[in-house]
């Protein structure tokens, strides 16, 4: 397949453009080696490297990862070294200029990882670079003054008639003839005692720089976060009498008597912010103290819920059969991929853990990727008490500083087990011995903005590389995955089909919606759903209703019109919000009071429809005036931390009733719960997309198994309108493979995935015309390259407008390319992105494995 008339990007104009094939390794060490280096420069066409000269003195402390300065065309830009060759190219090369960090960001396995997501995922290698490179050090721009050849040649003497020059001149000498911008200025307020204005030393500067002495140089880096250090105070000099030092100084200076004293009680040092500063400074002149910097660690706070025992369990058979193989691939370092299919309360927890505590064994690291942390609070606890500090976390809700300090922990081996999001399977750790990913199916995984990678696909590719073994869990697997593993496609398939003690899996009743007479306070209920929660409440039991919407009503209608009342900037209805009596968008930030009149008909009977968790929460509220209901929903949640307080509330015991959206679906594992009512199973059921009816089965799945998972048995019930359902049927029986045998039918049958490869195509665009016409173009571009509608090894479908056809006031249209293989899939979307470089205002998204099909 080519790609014709497609227009390639061509070199720059600064170094020297490398082919793919010249990029080698650190050949360092002979005086012909050259640097490649990746440019930071946003422009697409720069993301290759170039090729510069080393300068000798550099020749020992350039490696992979090191950040450097080049010149490129008139500029100075910042570039990170990527390889070395020893052919140079048959031009005249550049020298690059400096390393600007003697730490290099990145080593050539994290490059290596970097550049295989930017190939399958079709991003540049810039935006995969930042994946491994530690959180925080996210470039901003900087400007630096340095000394010019021509200020080499002078001396200060000559500048004797400007003071201010001179001393700035004095300055930049002292500091290797260049520093950056705003703390040179400081540095001369500094001497100025403050008298100074921040104009007047940038005056003169620019004095040095008309008269050739100096220059600014711009560039991009400097971490946003990085080292925090403290200073430390500690007493100095062997064997000398302290107490007396103080009782001679009490008299006359309380304060420093304090702080020797409080200091010979430590046993350590003690940071100077702690003591009195003043008193700290006067000893130190004395040479009592001696102050001296620390590294500090932000460790993150982390959810917990209770005590949990940090004693391993005796594993069960089943359980035991996939801890040995686990032993023996990392016993022999060999490579192994294993999905446990472990039905829910059946202990995968258990088995990651002692899977883990075989690889640290054998000296090796880990990682574990759980879908949402906050969500999992029991699972971090759990692992925490059994791993202690060696255990870092990483999830997006760190400050930039408490990740940059856990990064670090790891790639120090200070600690040796991550765990963390999504993100985290690009945690720099050494000699990694196995990865762990809880709820394998859950979308989670996926990132949705650039690059959009799945993190269970780079989990394997990691492993891969590493020998390392892969340890995938779920009660539910992905179709995709299960059918891997039943065809041996490089995984395994291991199950734990019982749950812990032989208890029996919840029964799970429906209830036909179609026939049922809905009842009580709001009539959502059904009278068996009434009466098995008032059962609960007579018997001190603890019940989760589960309703995947938020909100009191999930739109908003006139009863006279029938106009339903909609986001002006996407195509959905508006969900009535109770709390603030607002009407919300849930994709867009818009919001509105409810209207007194329809806009359409201007009639007074508007009316709220639909059930949200609000709303049920208020309904049972009523209908059980002595019961408390507690709601956990993204409205209740939103405040950091509020997700555990509900949960730990609910688990001591605090709340009756748990009323909440999928949040609930997860991780909880609570001994009084004996009864799961789902409200309204159908949601999602009629989605347009492939996976709607996954979703459904798995989300009733794991709902259900919240239900009975100690001594008390537990009970479900189920209202749906579509009780015929496979996914309903098979979940109520909780046969995951009655389920997938008739998945994979309907997968095999439509072309989907595992049987195809995908890339969405999102076209984008303020004008609805714009993007169906860059849709269109692709399309052609497409038909140029031998890609047809539903024929061939790599096909298409559409374009057409898009399930969620206008998103935040753009206009969405959809392409969709199916492949036999990975490979052709990559192929076709980089030509084709090619060929489309140019799409003016309309923004083309390719989302190679896409979760998000709506
Ligand atoms: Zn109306
Ligand atoms: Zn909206």
């Amino acid at each position: 397949m080519g790609a014709a008339g497609c227009s390639r990007p061509t070199a720059g104009e600064g170094g020297t453009l490398n082919s793919p094939s010249q990029q080698q390794g650190n050949l360092l060490g002979s005086d012909e080696t050259y640097a490649q280096v990746l440019i930071d420069r946003a422009a697409r066409d720069v993301d290759r490297s170039f090729t510069y000269k080393i300068p000798p003195l550099l020749t020992e402390r350039i490696t992979i990862g090191s950040r450097v300065l080049v010149p490129f065309g008139p500029q100075k830009l910042v570039g990170d070294v990527v390889g070395f060759t020893d052919q140079a190219p048959p031009v005249k090369l550049k020298s690059l200029i400096k390393l600007l960090d003697e730490q290099p960001l990145f080593d050539i396995e994290q490059l290596d990882l970097a550049r295989w997501v930017a190939q399958r995922y079709c991003c540049r290698l810039r935006e995969a670079l930042r994946l491994v490179t530690p959180p925080g050090v996210s470039r901003s721009r900087f400007t630096t003054v340095a000394v010019t050849d021509e200020g080499r040649q002078i001396e200060l003497a000559q500048l004797s008639g400007a003071p201010r020059q001179s001393q700035i001149f004095d300055l930049l000498h002292s500091s290797g003839g260049e520093e950056n911008l705003d703390n040179l200025v400081q540095r001369v307020q500094q001497t100025a005692d403050g008298k100074l204005s921040r104009s007047a030393v940038l005056a003169a500067v620019h004095g040095l720089e008309e008269k050739g002495l100096v220059e600014r140089r711009r560039g991009l880096t400097r971490p946003t976060a990085g080292r925090r250090t403290q200073q430390v105070a500690q007493l100095c000099g062997e064997g000398r009498d302290w107490a007396e030092v103080a009782e001679q100084l009490s008299a006359s200076a309380t304060r420093q008597a304090e702080v020797i004293r409080a200091l010979m009680e430590s046993d350590s040092v003690i940071p100077v912010a702690k003591l009195s500063r003043s008193a700290v400074a006067a000893l130190a002149d004395k040479g009592i103290v001696r102050v001296s910097e620390q590294r500090i660690y932000r460790i993150p706070d982390e959810p917990g819920l209770g005590n949990v025992d940090p004693e391993a369990l005796p594993p069960t058979a089943a359980q035991g059969a996939i801890l040995q193989r686990v032993k023996q691939a990392l016993h022999a370092g060999r490579h192994e991929a294993l999905l446990v299919h472990g039905v829910t309360a059946s202990g995968k927890t258990e088995v990651y853990l002692q899977a883990i505590e075989a690889a640290q064994a054998e000296g090796r690291s880990a990682i574990v990727l759980v879908p949402e942390i906050a969500l999992t609070p029991q699972m971090v606890g759990r692992f925490r008490a059994r791993f202690g500090d060696s255990l870092a976390l990483l999830h997006s809700a760190l400050s930039a500083g408490e990740r940059y300090d856990e990064w670090e922990r790891v790639g120090r081996g200070e600690a040796d087990i991550v765990i963390g999001a999504r993100s985290a399977i690009f945690a720099p750790c050494r000699n990694l011995g196995i990865v762990v990913v809880d709820e394998e199916h859950e979308h989670a995984y996926k990132q949705e903005s650039a690059p959009r990678y799945l993190a269970t696909a780079v989990a394997a590719e990691r492993v891969r590389r590493s020998n390392a073994v892969l340890l995938m869990g779920s009660a539910t697997p992905s179709v995709e995955a299960y059918w891997r593993a039943c065809h041996e496609d490089g995984l395994s398939l291991t199950t734990l089909p019982e749950r812990i003690d032989s208890r029996p899996f919840p029964p799970v009743q429906i209830i036909d919606l179609r026939t049922e007479t809905l009842m009580g306070k709001g009539g959502s209920f059904s009278q068996m759903m009434l009466e098995a929660i008032a059962d609960r409440l007579e018997r001190g039991e603890q019940t989760i209703l589960f309703l995947n919407r938020r909100g009191f009503s999930t739109f908003v209608m006139c009863r006279d019109c029938g106009d339903v009342l909609r986001c002006p900037d996407c195509t959905v209805s508006l969900t009535y919000h109770h709390a603030g009596r607002r009407m919300r968008c849930h994709h867009c930030d818009y919001s509105l009071p409810v209207p007194d009149l329809c806009s359409n008909c201007e009639g007074y009977d508007i009316g709220f429809h639909g059930l949200g968790t609000e709303r049920v929460t208020d309904q049972i509220e009523r209908e059980f005036e002595a019961a408390t209901v507690a709601r956990m929903d993204r409205d209740t949640v939103s405040r950091k931390g509020a997700h555990g307080d509900i949960l730990r509330s609910f688990a001591r015991g605090e709340a009756d009733i748990l009323v909440g959206t999928q949040m609930i679906a997860k991780g909880l594992d609570l001994a009084n719960v004996t009864l799961v009512g789902v409200l309204n199973a159908d949601v999602g059921l009629h989605t347009p997309d492939f996976r709607a009816a996954e979703r459904t089965f798995q989300l009733l799945t794991q709902v259900a198994g919240r239900a009975g998972r100690a001594e008390k048995p537990g009970e479900v019930l189920v209202q749906t309108y579509n009780p015929d359902h496979y996914a309903i049927v098979t979940a109520q029986k909780h046969d995951y493979v009655a389920f997938y045998e008739l998945e994979i039918r309907a997968r095999r049958h439509n072309l989907y995935p595992p049987f195809v490869e995908l890339a969405n195509l999102v076209f984008q665009d303020e004008d609805e015309e714009d993007a169906l016409n860059t849709a269109r173009q692709a399309e052609v571009c497409l038909q140029d390259m031998g890609v047809f509608f539903k024929k061939g090894e790599v096909q298409f479908l559409g374009p057409a407008p898009a399930p969620l056809h206008k998103l935040r006031g753009r206009y969405r249209y959809q392409m969709l390319l199916k492949a036999t293989d990975m490979e052709h899939l990559n192929q076709t979307v980089r030509d084709l992105m090619e060929t489309l470089a140019d799409t003016g205002s309309t923004q083309v998204v390719y989302d190679v494995e896409p979760m998000d099909m709506m």
